[in-house]
């Protein structure tokens, strides 16, 4: 049978079966070994597997025999045993990250930081400016600047109302047929937004990670859940933010979509856009083809003012 993993706690993975919609209760078979990563888990919420049933006195018991090669997948890294990754989700289409001016603000190096990490994991990222009903005017004219920043680099931007309903059919739109999960500060409004999309609906992401930036190390699992319509959410309880990825100084600049459709332009094929002459991204940058904030983003986490650009520990 094949089928999806919902949910993982270590040694038991519930799949929900594509032959019949079922959920069965699955375990490994054997030692399963992921070719070139140390991970703690060797299957993770999304992963597609492919599984036998076997009757165990009275109970049906699933064995996990293969699991197929994903699209994408976020890690974090293990608190205890630095050197090994614990997969926190995998084939995910869409992260959603929300975004306010104020109460809580966004800055424009977290949103950056926030798309460097989707970018390096593959996972696709649209920006939702969250509380539009709250602006006034010269902070809407702000929201729709950043937007039209955002749009030219390549990214979806949608303003909403999680509390008006405003633009929420445009997200559930967005999220048919497709498995997402939902990001942003604490009090940017995800689970006023999830409520409104789907009504009696309550994820675990903001409440444990006020625990978890108080440095209480819980051991949570994240968790997928069908919705009443085509679509799916990934909840991860504990992990703030949108785990960790480690990027070379060299390949940085390959996360910021702008500068890599410039990068052929440099004089160096391993430019980093600093002082090098010929340089094709600081010359749009004055040209104002390219944003300041972008680039002042670019900066920051090229001088590693955030110890291994660790998103998910970047506070305001
Ligand atoms: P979370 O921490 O990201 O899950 O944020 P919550 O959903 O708990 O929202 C934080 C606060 O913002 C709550 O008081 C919500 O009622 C409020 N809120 C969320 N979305 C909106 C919105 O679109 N407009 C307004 N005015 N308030 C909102
Ligand atoms: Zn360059």
């Amino acid at each position: 049978m094949k089928g999806t993993v919902y949910k993982s706690t270590g040694s038991w993975y519930q799949v929900k079966s594509e032959d019949d919609g079922k959920f069965y209760d699955c375990r490994l078979k054997g030692k399963f070994r992921i070719k070139g990563i140390k991970n703690t888990n060797p299957v993770a919420v999304g992963d597609k597997v492919v599984f036998d049933l076997e009757d165990k006195a009275e109970e049906v018991v699933g064995v996990i025999k293969k699991i197929e090669e994903r699209d994408n997948y976020i890690i974090r890294r293990s608190v205890n045993l630095s050197k090994q990754t614990h997969i926190i989700a995998a084939n995910i289409d869409q992260v959603f990250l929300l975004v306010t001016l104020n109460n809580p603000p966004t800055f424009t190096t977290f949103i950056d930081r926030f798309l460097v990490t989707a970018e390096a994991y593959d996972v696709k990222a649209v920006l939702l400016f969250n509380k539009i009903d709250t602006y006034n005017e010269e902070e809407l004219a702000e929201i729709k600047f950043l937007a039209a920043l955002y749009r030219n680099v390549g990214y979806e931007c949608v303003g909403i109302s999680a509390k008006t309903g405003k633009n929420v059919d445009k997200v559930k739109e967005m999220m048919t047929g497709r498995t997402s999960m939902f990001s942003g500060h604490s009090g940017t409004g995800k689970s006023t937004l999830i409520n409104a999309i789907e009504p009696g609906m309550n994820l675990k992401t903001s409440e444990i990670s006020e625990q978890h930036k108080q440095g209480q190390h819980t051991t949570t699992f994240a968790e997928m859940f069908d919705l009443s319509f085509d679509a799916r959410i990934i909840d991860t309880p504990g992990i703030k933010g949108f785990g960790v990825v480690d990027i070379e100084r060299e390949e940085l600049g390959d996360f910021f979509p702008e500068f890599f459709r410039l990068k052929q332009n440099c004089k160096f094929h391993n430019c980093l856009h600093l002082n090098e002459p010929k340089c094709a991204v600081k010359q749009a940058l004055e040209e104002g083809e390219i944003a300041w904030s972008r680039y002042k983003s670019y900066l920051q986490i090229l001088e590693g003012e955030d110890d291994n650009y660790r998103i998910d520990n970047y506070s305001k």
